[in-house]
């Protein structure tokens, strides 16, 4: 399969995804068959003013920059008897109450309440409410109900309130209460454990070090607090207006590390583009909008609507790296293909999330927020990849480590320097996995050393340059006597930045470093060649020796280009 192809299928099975959910989310949170819809709601607000709405299907949801937070009162009245006749009574269910609290009276006799009724410091949002009603009231030709509702900033309901069989009314609630708030709960606990599990892994492991561990751990950590937006909780410790800025700054947060992981797959420690800070202060700056503007729920929510547009801007801009790089390089990047498919998945919910505030916003009508779905699903199906990649990646590097350490005990050496003899090369090389860097290193005008001062001293001088070149290497990682004055350093699970950066120290090392023989002091320079590239299991040993002969090539232009300097890129393709 090519890989346009891939992508086409990846691309349709995101959208033929989202398609279902969409369709299986709002199908239902619609009030269930058999059930008596309430419409004919009065609403009399805090100043006063009683308005109806009797068109059915209208949701009297309210947004009002003029409304002081306060309560108000919906009534309605309901002719009985009710459809749909029950043996085991009727239940009055409430779903998604744009209220921060309410209680509920049934011919003027309170039956249930639910939230704070005095400051609002509750988030009940994403709730499925049930009040069973008492046989009693239903001896006479109607009941009246009444809800008594304390608002901030929006009143009224995302879906009508209805009266439904017990039976009908507590599966409804079931199901309901499972993919709104539930679902929620049992995300956030995912969240923290495997964000927690890959910190762990982090700090009980040493050997692995690429920034996308610990930045996708944050992201789902803060992905973790953004969840309780949907989940239902009667009595916050803060103002509402505090939580919600902790949680819409966690959705900035768990987006800047979502993009500084998806940057740290496919740039590593390369230089990256100058754009992608530029998203990254975006990001950045939009938390901090967030959280200074916005005095009070009505202005605070008109900005962060139009704030987070930059979510999905953020996504797909990672989306389109992530395309960049998968399209070019596939085998080195596990988890590039989960990644992509979850920004692409990610930016067409937050999308149409915006598109339905905005239409709530301006046009209010009905909504259901999805987006988080493809956040939840996006971020655990990351981590367990990682997990997954993280601990191949740290077995393969005990592995390594073993055969490395084995070969150590052999101990063929070079007895001048204390380098690995070039004859072990193909065995060392038969322990390469994964990314590996090499780096061919040279010391400059060599022979006007030995010329100069002898060749004790130029002995001397090469003793010296391996002990600076020990210094600057990990353990794991093994230098070779490549030729007299030229040495062939592999540097393991290693990426191009650091391949580049562990020569460039090498040769500021032994560039600073003065060597004292026969009563002289002697300065030398070196040069290095450095090509970094990822080894399967099956390459070849030829394959590898045209690494090195890279790295060599590259040692050749450094000469050639003035010596003291270290010349790297990219090993040849396999
Ligand atoms: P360049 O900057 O191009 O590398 O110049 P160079 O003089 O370093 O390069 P060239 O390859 O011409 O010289 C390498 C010299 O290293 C020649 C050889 O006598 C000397 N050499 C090789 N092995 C040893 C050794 O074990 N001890 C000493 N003292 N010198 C050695
Ligand atoms: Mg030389
Ligand atoms: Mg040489």
């Amino acid at each position: 399969m090519r890989h346009y192809e891939k992508i086409l299928y990846l691309v349709i099975g995101v959208l033929a995804f989202s398609i279902l959910f969409w369709y299986g989310i709002t199908g239902l949170v619609v009030p269930p068959d058999g059930a008596t819809v309430i419409y004919n709601w009065t609403v009399e607000d805090t100043t006063g003013h009683v308005y109806t709405r009797r068109e059915e299907r209208s949701i009297p949801k309210v947004i009002d920059e003029k409304i002081p937070p306060g309560i108000f009162v919906y009534t309605a009245t309901v002719e009985l008897p009710l459809i749909g006749n029950s043996s085991h009574g009727y239940a009055l269910v409430i779903a998604h109450p744009a209220f921060q609290a309410f209680q509920v009276y049934i011919d003027g006799v309170l039956i249930g309440s639910v939230g704070d009724m005095e400051r609002g410091q509750s988030n009940i949002w994403n709730g499925i409410f049930y009040f069973p009603i008492d046989k009693k009231f239903l001896r006479g030709d109607a009941l009246s109900l009444k809800i008594k509702g304390y608002a901030l900033y929006i009143h009224g309901f995302d879906i009508e309130p209805f009266i439904a069989p017990i039976d009908i009314a507590r599966k409804y609630v079931f199901i309901n209460r499972l993919i709104t708030d539930r679902i929620y709960n049992w995300a956030i606990g995912a969240s923290l454990t495997v964000g927690l599990s890959l910190i762990g892994l982090i700090l009980l492991s040493r050997g692995v070090s690429n920034k996308k561990y610990p930045y996708f751990a944050l992201a789902s950590m803060f992905a973790a607090i953004f969840y309780m937006d949907y989940t239902v909780i009667e009595s916050l410790p803060v103002s509402y207006l505090t939580y919600k800025k902790i949680i819409m700054i966690s959705a900035m947060m768990a987006t800047y590390f979502i993009h500084n992981g998806v940057l740290a797959v496919v740039y590593g420690k390369e230089e990256k583009p100058k754009s992608s800070y530029f998203i990254s202060y975006l990001i950045v700056g939009a938390a901090i909008i967030d959280i200074f503007l916005g005095s009070n729920m009505v202005t605070f929510r008109k900005i962060y609507t139009h704030v987070d547009l930059l979510i999905p801007v953020v996504f797909i801009y990672d989306a389109l790296v992530l395309f960049n790089k998968y399209s070019q390089k596939e085998d080195s990047v596990r988890e590039m293909g989960i990644l992509l498919t979850g920004m692409i998945a990610n930016s067409f919910f937050v999308i149409i999330d915006i598109y339905q505030l905005m239409k709530e916003l301006y046009m209010s009508s009905y909504t259901v927020l999805i987006s988080t779905y493809g956040l939840m699903i996006f971020i655990l199906a990351m981590n367990f990849a990682l997990i997954y990649d993280y601990i191949s990646v740290y077995r393969r590097a005990q592995s390594q480590e073993k055969t490395v350490k084995e070969l150590k005990d052999i101990s063929r050496r070079d007895t001048l320097t204390g380098a690995y003899n070039r004859g072990y090369i193909s065995e060392i090389l038969s322990a390469v996995h994964g990314d590996v860097c090499f780096l061919m290193l040279d010391i400059d005008h060599f022979k006007r050393i030995n010329d100069t001062y002898g060749h004790v001293t130029g002995d001397k001088v090469l003793k010296h340059v391996v002990s600076i070149i020990t210094m600057q290497i990990r353990s794991g990682d093994v230098v070779i006597r490549y030729g007299g004055e030229e040495f062939l350093i592999i540097l393991f699970d290693a990426e191009m930045g650091i391949g580049r950066a562990v020569a460039e120290r090498i040769r500021k090392a032994v560039e600073k470093s003065i060597i004292i023989a026969s009563g002289q002091q002697i300065k030398v320079t070196i040069s290095v060649g450095v090509c970094c590239g990822y080894i399967k299991e099956d390459i070849s040993e030829e394959q590898v020796w045209g690494y090195i002969h890279k790295a060599d090539e590259y040692l050749y232009i450094a000469k050639e280009s003035g010596r003291n300097k270290v010349v790297a890129g990219e090993c040849p393709a396999t």
